[in-house]
């Protein structure tokens, strides 16, 4: 995520661009990286004797659907049309699957407040029709003749963006997530095939290039595992590239939301004590007794949070909206480090004076790595680690929208996708 600094009087004032959430593109300016390392990079040479070997494996069942996918296939889901961000059933066409690709029927999809932002055009990218849904997991249909990484029935999941440019630096170390050339899952600008808006996971089926798709592990429960493709790499991977995955160590985490609650269990599996700082007293019990946190203030009340001052290794703030952040600081021991999540369309407000004595450090994180999201996923394998979900069906999807907004879900909707549209994948 991309942010700036403005000086504004004695106050220091922390702007997140949202389109920097995504790639940086915007709706009329899509800003391509520079002309070298973007466009013809995506060659992944197959060993012909792999494709061949690969070729000899494909059932009857797969080579057929890889024949039934070569010009492209019908695909239905549920898009927002306008700023209003009401979802409605959608018709459009896949791309045809290419030897790299994997064709996914979608089983289960989360929603995330990013999705939110986007159909209503909040950060001014919407791309009309937008099929949100980057929370994908599903099972591979069929795969093309270089695909070496997965097999049909495998599962699978699909997170935040689906391509990137693989020649920069960020490719090269594994956070395709910072790549200027992202590809996002949904309402992105997918050069590499011709331009096209990426339509999202709320719909039957998708086709991705292998390296952007992950395997989940055997064990875990499908509705549960689906927001581990963006909630869970978001919060896990700042906690490894900060240590704040330490046993000992003192984790705040700000909001109880999607990826609170996530940021709360993968806290609690590194062996760390985990304070959740939140808006919504009603929410304490669960924190405590359902997700193992070991404390919950209520950022609201001054008294709770005096009490926490100077005892944080570090802070996840996974806030959506606008909120006093000074406070949070206070929270933090000296070279505490704070993490921003979350993507307020409001600039935040920072006083030099909250991180200048104590050497606080300020960082943001958007998403993680292709490399970050599979071990992630392996991690919350082993631990037993899902979302706490409200599993829907998409005719709910609106009024589930609607219930997100008012901060009036625990702790993710999860759509059973293929229960409710059923897929011709
Ligand atoms: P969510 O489920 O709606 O959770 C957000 C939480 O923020 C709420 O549960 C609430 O927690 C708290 N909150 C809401 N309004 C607030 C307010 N006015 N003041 C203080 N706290 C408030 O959303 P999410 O899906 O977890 O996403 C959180 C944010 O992260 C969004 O901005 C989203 O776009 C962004 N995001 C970023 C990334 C990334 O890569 N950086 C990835 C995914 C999402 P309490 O009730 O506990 O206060
Ligand atoms: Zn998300």
């Amino acid at each position: 995520m991309s942010h700036h600094f403005q000086l504004r009087s004695s106050v220091l004032s922390l702007r997140f661009f949202p389109g920097g959430l995504g790639a940086g593109f915007s709706r009329t300016e899509p800003r391509y990286p520079g002309s070298s390392g973007s466009s013809g990079a995506f060659a992944v040479a197959s060993p012909a004797r792999t494709l061949q070997l690969h070729r000899a494996k494909a059932t009857a069942k797969e080579v057929g659907m890889q024949a039934e996918t070569a010009q492209g296939s019908a695909a239905l889901g549920w898009a927002a049309r306008d700023a209003s961000g009401v979802l409605s059933p959608f018709d459009f066409s896949r791309r045809a699957q290419k030897d790299d690709d994997v064709t996914i029927k979608v089983l289960y999809c989360g929603i995330c407040h990013t999705d939110l932002y986007t159909i209503k055009n909040e950060w001014g990218t919407a791309m009309y029709p937008v099929v949100p849904g980057h929370e994908i997991l599903g099972v591979v249909t069929s795969v093309g003749s270089g695909v070496t990484k997965f097999k049909a029935g495998e599962t699978v999941g699909v997170g935040y963006f689906l391509g990137s440019c693989r020649s920069c630096e960020c490719c090269g170390n594994g956070y395709e997530n910072y790549c200027s050339g992202m590809v996002l899952t949904s309402n992105g600008i997918d050069r590499e095939h011709g331009g096209a808006v990426t339509q999202g996971g709320f719909s039957d089926a998708i086709v991705v290039n292998q390296d952007y798709v992950v395997r989940v592990p055997d064990g875990l429960p499908l509705d549960g595992a689906a927001p581990l493709l963006c909630a869970g790499v978001t919060v896990y991977s700042p906690m490894m590239r900060f240590g704040l995955n330490a046993p000992g160590k003192h984790l705040g985490v700000v909001g109880l939301g999607g990826l609170g609650h996530v940021a709360v269990k993968f806290g609690k599996a590194f062996g760390m004590k985990v304070t959740v700082i939140s808006t919504s007293p009603g929410k304490r019990e669960e924190a405590l007794e359902r997700l193992g946190a070991d404390e919950f203030l209520v950022s609201r009340d001054p008294e709770q949070m005096q009490k926490a001052v100077g005892t944080m290794d570090g802070i996840l703030d996974t806030v959506s909206a606008w909120h006093p952040i000074s406070p949070l600081f206070a929270l933090m021991k000296p070279m505490g480090q704070m993490v921003f999540l979350g993507g307020p369309t409001k600039p935040l407000e920072l006083p030099a004076y909250a991180i200048v004595p104590g050497g606080k450090g300020i960082a943001g994180n958007c998403v993680g790595g292709i490399r970050d999201c599979q071990a992630m996923l392996d991690f919350a394998g082993k631990h037993g680690i899902t979302a706490e979900v409200e599993v829907i069906k998409m005719d709910y999807v609106n009024t589930a929208l609607e219930r997100l907004e008012k901060n009036d879900v625990r702790y993710r909707f999860v759509i059973d996708v293929a229960g409710s549209l059923g897929s011709t994948a």
